[in-house]
């Protein structure tokens, strides 16, 4: 598998052709080769499918775990490679963010749904502007026709959608393509941050899907959230929210009605993790949801 470093070299594999992209941080698993498989089927007429590693340092905060992010390029590559990839783009710090050019770091107006709900944004302040910031990079970089992102994170993949609609002369014709989330067979959503668990806290982590699967069938919104907080805290969780939201702005709601997203994120002493689903029967309803 070829493993583009530089822009010219990505260039030169593309050949001037639009690709399906997906980009990702690295230490791939199950729920990324589902992105860059569904990247695959995409990719008709000869187009190629282009993932992206690299592990973002501005989208970490003081104090989280860049440092620590899981690194394996060969192996992700061999990976990627069998689950449909052309090719490996794993550009340098300094070739996503030249020194000599600031004006290509430019962060890009943050849509309300990156500062208004207070949850990603509220609990990683600062993180939304570096998403956008090396999304739009790679957007650039990478020229693609179609990108794949999970909803895994769901106010990322919502935030990614509102930037795309605000630039559309910026990446003209530009497709945003929603996957959802993959699972271990217990129901944990995959992440790259699972392998820093040990075995109970990994037993303990379950009760976040599970949470979210009580958020599906509840009758309203608050009771939703008052299943999700006991199960959590009973698991010895520390909440940084359980909510019910709207699907698109991700506001709160008094109601099932309109398209909801119940969504968590909790820490197991230095593990945070994310998750969300569905809420209240919403996924057949949601217009935006991707299957
Ligand atoms: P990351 O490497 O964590 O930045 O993730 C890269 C892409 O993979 C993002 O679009 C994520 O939403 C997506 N992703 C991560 N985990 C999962 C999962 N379990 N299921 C589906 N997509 C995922």
């Amino acid at each position: 598998m070829r493993v583009a470093q530089t822009t010219q070299e990505l260039a030169d594999e593309l050949k001037g052709s639009r690709p399906a992209f997906v980009p990702t941080m690295g230490a791939l698993h199950g729920g990324h080769l589902a992105l860059i498989s569904r990247a695959k089927q995409l990719a008709r007429n000869g187009t190629r499918v282009a993932v992206s590693i690299f592990v973002n340092p501005t989208q970490f905060g003081p104090g989280e775990d860049y440092q620590r992010y899981p690194r394996m390029l060969e192996a992700d590559a061999t990976a990627a490679g069998l689950a449909g990839a052309d090719v490996i783009f794993a550009p340098s710090v300094e070739a996503v963010y030249p020194q000599q050019r600031r004006d290509l770091a430019r962060v890009p107006r943050l849509p309300e749904v990156a500062t208004q709900p207070k949850l990603e944004d509220a609990h990683r302040p600062g993180h939304f502007a570096g998403v956008c910031q090396v999304v739009a990079r790679l957007f650039d970089m990478v020229g693609p026709s179609v990108a794949v992102f999970g909803e895994k994170d769901y106010q990322q993949l919502r935030v990614i959608e509102e930037m795309v609609k605000q630039e559309t002369d910026r990446w003209p014709g530009l497709k945003i393509e929603r996957h959802p989330t993959v699972r271990e067979p217990d129901g944990l959503a995959m992440s790259s941050r699972n392998a820093y668990l040990h075995q109970e806290q990994r037993a303990d982590a379950l009760a976040i899907s599970r949470a979210l699967m009580l958020a599906r069938n509840a009758n309203s919104p608050r009771e939703a959230e008052q299943n999700m907080q006991e199960i959590l805290q009973w698991h010895r969780l520390a909440v940084d929210y359980a909510v019910v939201r709207d699907a698109r702005t991700l506001m709160p709601i008094e109601e099932f009605g309109v398209p909801a997203r119940a969504l968590i994120a909790a820490r197991l002493v230095n593990v945070r993790l994310i998750d969300n689903m569905a809420a209240g029967g919403g996924e057949t309803k949601d217009p935006h949801a991707g299957s």
